[in-house]
């Protein structure tokens, strides 16, 4: 286990109001973690600054073996640098078919290599397969994606992003708006997902966390107020106070 991504010392002001505190924060290659906290505690303002949305007005986003700041990049290149990032609405093509869909997402072959179309063609094939098996939509490859379900929607988009084979996969609420067997599914699927590669999960179902079964990290008011296992932190008496007590009064 390496560091993937080392944000230090992070801020930035909207209108006056502190929504990154100098926020430092670490994350291994692979890892799966849960990122917990209040409405408003700067989590999505995170990823806005990691996918390079958002440029903070101080501290250091250092990425990858090469220690590149991600400061310098434009969104496009950070996704090109092994970035993905999945939002709480999903963004499928329903006219598609789930195939057509996970085809689309495939990385594309740039350069010379992108010639040998035939073998790539097999490759490709192979590829959503697997992708499919990974997301449990192998049965429904040929059905038009706006006939699935919210969940399997979502399910869908994350294996639009596995598509990308993207090196850190950030998912913002994933649980919002799913049943119970689907939302159990879900953390299936991450927890696969994150034996490869670093997945950062953003929700705020418990038991969802619990099921994630990783590190966790609580942000408040823009910085780190704890870190560890989710019962480490749900008995921390700082946490009940700002977050757990708030979200059960
Ligand atoms: P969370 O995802 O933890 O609920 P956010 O990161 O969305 O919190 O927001 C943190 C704070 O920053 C909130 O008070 C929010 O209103 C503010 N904020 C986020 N993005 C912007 C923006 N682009 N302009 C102004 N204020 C923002
Ligand atoms: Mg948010």
């Amino acid at each position: 286990m390496s560091t993937l991504l080392e944000v230090s010392g992070v801020s930035i002001t909207f209108d006056g109001f502190r929504a990154i505190n100098n926020l430092s924060i670490q994350f291994a290659e692979p890892e799966l973690r849960a990122i917990i906290g209040p409405n408003g505690a700067g989590k999505t303002t995170f990823m806005d600054i990691v996918t390079g949305k958002t440029k903070p007005d101080e501290g250091k986003v250092i990425w990858g073996d090469r220690n590149i700041s991600l400061l310098g990049l434009s969104e496009s290149q950070i996704a090109l640098e092994g970035i993905g990032r999945k939002f709480q609405k999903p963004t499928v093509f329903e006219a598609q078919t789930v195939r057509e869909n996970l085809a689309m997402a495939l990385k594309t072959p740039r350069g010379p290599m992108a010639v040998l179309f035939h073998k790539k063609t097999a490759e490709n094939a192979a590829r959503i397969e697997e992708i499919a098996a990974q997301i449990g939509l192998t049965d429904s490859l040929t059905r038009v994606a706006g006939e699935l379900s919210h969940g399997q929607k979502q399910w869908l988009e994350i294996g639009m992003l596995l598509a990308q084979e993207p090196r850190l996969l950030l998912v913002d609420e994933p649980a919002a708006g799913m049943t119970a067997e689907e939302r159990e599914k879900t953390t299936d699927i991450l927890r696969e997902a994150a034996r490869t590669r670093a997945v950062v999960v953003v929700e705020h179902d418990m038991e969802f966390v619990r099921r994630l079964d990783c590190k966790v990290t609580v942000l408040h008011e823009g910085a780190v107020l704890a870190e560890g296992s989710l019962d480490h932190v749900t008995s921390d008496q700082k946490v009940i106070d700002v977050y757990l007590g708030r979200a059960h009064a």
